[in-house]
């Protein structure tokens, strides 16, 4: 199923989209059976799950983490991970930047915006992301290469749009700027459920777990 799937979603992806697979509470061979379908980009939500996974799979694919990412666990991601998607403050940005600079590492990262203005939501604000954008730019051991956001979880992939747009338009504004040491190459929004209103909206990195894998059981 999983080979089928992959290939299904990929064979419809319009070009210059490059496809995440959310692999969070699936086996390392469920996982190296979607690389060997075609996968090149797996997704982690937790530091743990990705060292399992990474000793079957290791660097047959690039590994991007999308969780929620705790100080204490960046020592680990950085040796793992080629993007972190889902830095949020400078705090997290420093110590991920200090954890590089011990392997020479040059950290890519995406910013994760709280598109939906959710309190307890992970995430900057649209309207702070330049000053923490700016703040982080000047770390040297990280750089920025794009915006990530979730969005306000719905069943109707049509309520997820304005968040897209909204985080489309800070992409754009972005890009737009300048800033150095900062490149706007790519926007990550959209799951299994949305990632077709996502990329009407500009998305050109979507991750997507259940389409790929199959429900998940609870975790
Ligand atoms: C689980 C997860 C996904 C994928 O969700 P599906 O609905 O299973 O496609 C995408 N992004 C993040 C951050 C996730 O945690």
């Amino acid at each position: 199923m999983i080979k089928e799937n992959v290939s299904q979603i990929l064979s419809k992806l319009p070009p210059g989209v490059e496809l995440v697979a959310a692999a969070k509470t699936r086996t390392p061979q469920e996982i190296q059976e979607a690389v060997n379908a075609g996968i090149i980009i797996i997704g982690e939500n937790y530091v743990q799950e990705a060292e399992e996974a990474f000793g079957v799979v290791g660097n047959k694919a690039k590994w991007h983490f999308i969780g929620h990412l705790q100080t204490n666990k960046v020592k680990k991601a950085v040796q793992i991970f080629d993007v972190i998607e889902t830095v949020d403050s400078l705090r997290l940005a420093k110590e991920i930047d200090k954890r590089s600079a011990v392997i020479g590492k040059v950290m890519s990262v995406l910013i994760e915006i709280n598109s939906g203005k959710e309190q307890q939501k992970t995430g900057v604000l649209p309207e702070t992301a330049e000053e923490l954008i700016r703040q982080i730019a000047a770390l040297k051991n990280v750089k920025i290469i794009g915006l990530m956001t979730m969005g306000p979880f719905s069943e109707n992939p049509e309520d997820s749009r304005p968040y897209f747009v909204v985080t489309k338009q800070l992409f754009d504004k972005m890009k737009s700027l300048n800033i150095p040491n900062v490149e706007m190459k790519y926007l990550s929004m959209g799951m299994s459920s949305s990632y077709g209103v996502a990329i009407e909206e500009g998305a050109n990195l979507v991750r997507i777990g259940t389409k790929i894998f199959g429900e998940r059981s609870q975790k």
